[in-house]
């Protein structure tokens, strides 16, 4: 036996699944998972020595690569004065005014731990602020695990098929409302059939969650002024798309303004954080300026931001690390339509900025019921092929590729190597 596999017979034991996150377990591939015990750069190796190129990256937070030497050196500074005070500290000012230079339209933010709880509570501030219930949110699209908006999730839901949870109230779902991505006409009919009632339109500006599917031409916008027409907010759920499609993300990337903006992966370096935000009027609603109750005994810890904030510089300082990923994530994509190509492998690989993945379908992957026709048990003879070869990628058909700025043309082109010999074997 492996040492992870000895490890996952004792995680089974005490953790559900052997995790502490679904999407980890190997559930939808087959086979133990590996347990991790460092990452350099681009590369990760687990427990029996085994080195992979990764592709995971944390499951975006990781955009620098691993152990980048600014980010750790900033933790152990801030680390050896103390690890949390539950006080202000100077660096929850620095990370907000750093944002607020970073993001386009954003004048406060609040800092909390997760991507869960950002979207969480920005909902209920856009509920709060505009007096209306109900949200509509985009089948297929995730905005974490938080009640109302376990309804229609993809990624770790879609991958058990139950995209609904049990335990969520129908009181709590009822409020959400749900649409088709790149579907404009089907937000108009729900804001037409529930006049005035709608707080928001909750939306992953790349859907990155049910693989990766980028907006059609005018998707965005077109949400700004549906929402505008019926007194909406437009959230945009940034998470994963925040500081990696553009230094400001999505809103930057496709010119489009959003009422408020949740963050989390990149945003904390690696550390577990989260953020919501948007203009002063909004923010100061939340407590303790307004009537929107929202808090955390952890919320902006210093050691959080010393990795966030370190990280949010360095992407400040290097813009080009946005075209190098980019430029990797196209290199990949296309060395693998090619070999899907020469091996008679039905494939589409949607990508966009440091953001891809491939599809074993014939149709092309614009909204949640394209993604859902790949042949997932390809994916699953795809994906062990890969980690045979040292390429670690997302345990799930409908998860994103994650390219890093460490990532290196050597990586680059073992990785196409490992794709070609793996569609070659499917
Ligand atoms: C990961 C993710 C979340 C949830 O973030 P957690 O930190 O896992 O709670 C929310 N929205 C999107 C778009 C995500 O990708």
């Amino acid at each position: 036996m492996t040492k992870s596999e000895q490890l996952f017979e004792r995680a089974v034991k005490v953790l559900p699944g052997g995790v502490n996150s679904p999407v980890r377990a190997f559930r939808a591939v087959g086979g133990n998972p590996r347990f991790v015990v460092k990452g350099k750069g681009s590369h990760i190796w687990d427990e029996d020595g085994v080195e992979y190129i990764d592709y995971v990256g944390s499951w975006g937070p990781m955009v620098l690569g691993h152990s980048h030497p600014d980010i750790l050196k900033a933790v152990y500074d801030r680390m050896v004065n103390g690890l949390s005070f539950g006080a202000p500290t100077a660096l929850e000012v620095k990370m907000a005014e750093k944002m607020v230079e970073m993001v386009p339209n954003i004048e406060m933010v609040r800092m909390v731990n997760s991507g869960t709880e950002a979207v969480m509570s920005a909902v209920r501030l856009a509920r709060g602020a505009t007096g209306r219930d109900k949200i509509i949110k985009f089948e297929g699209c995730y905005h974490g695990h938080s009640d109302a908006m376990l309804v229609g999730a993809g990624s770790g839901a879609l991958t058990q098929g139950e995209p609904d949870s049990k335990g969520v109230t129908k009181g709590a779902a009822q409020d959400t409302l749900m649409a088709q991505y790149n579907d404009l006409a089907s937000v108009e009919r729900l804001l037409d059939a529930n006049p005035g009632q709608v707080a928001a339109v909750i939306v992953e500006p790349v859907a990155a969650n049910m693989g990766v599917v980028p907006p059609k031409d005018g998707f965005l916008q077109g949400l700004r002024e549906l929402c505008d027409k019926h007194g909406s907010l437009l959230i945009f759920d940034e998470v994963i798309t925040g500081f990696r499609l553009a230094a400001g993300g999505a809103q930057e990337y496709f010119g489009v303004r959003a009422d408020l903006v949740t963050f989390g992966k990149i945003i904390g370096g690696g550390m577990p954080v989260g953020a919501y935000a948007g203009t002063r009027a909004l923010m100061e609603q939340v407590a303790p300026c307004g009537p929107v109750y929202q808090a955390g005994t952890l919320s902006g810890n210093p050691v959080a931001m010393a990795a966030g904030l370190a990280q949010l510089q360095i992407l400040t300082a290097h813009p080009e690390v946005y075209h190098k990923m980019e430029t990797s994530a196209q290199y990949i994509a296309d060395h693998l339509r090619e070999s899907a190509k020469k091996h008679g492998v039905k494939m589409q690989v949607n990508q966009i900025g440091s953001l891809l993945c491939p599809y074993f379908t014939e149709t092309p992957v614009d909204c949640f019921a394209a993604a859902k026709t790949s042949d997932t048990k390809k994916y699953a003879k795809y994906f062990n092929e890969m980690l045979l070869r040292g390429v670690y990628l997302a345990p799930s058909q409908f998860e994103a590729m994650f390219v890093s700025s460490a990532h290196t043309q050597d990586d680059l082109a073992a990785t196409v190597k490992a794709a070609e010999e793996s569609i070659a074997a499917l």
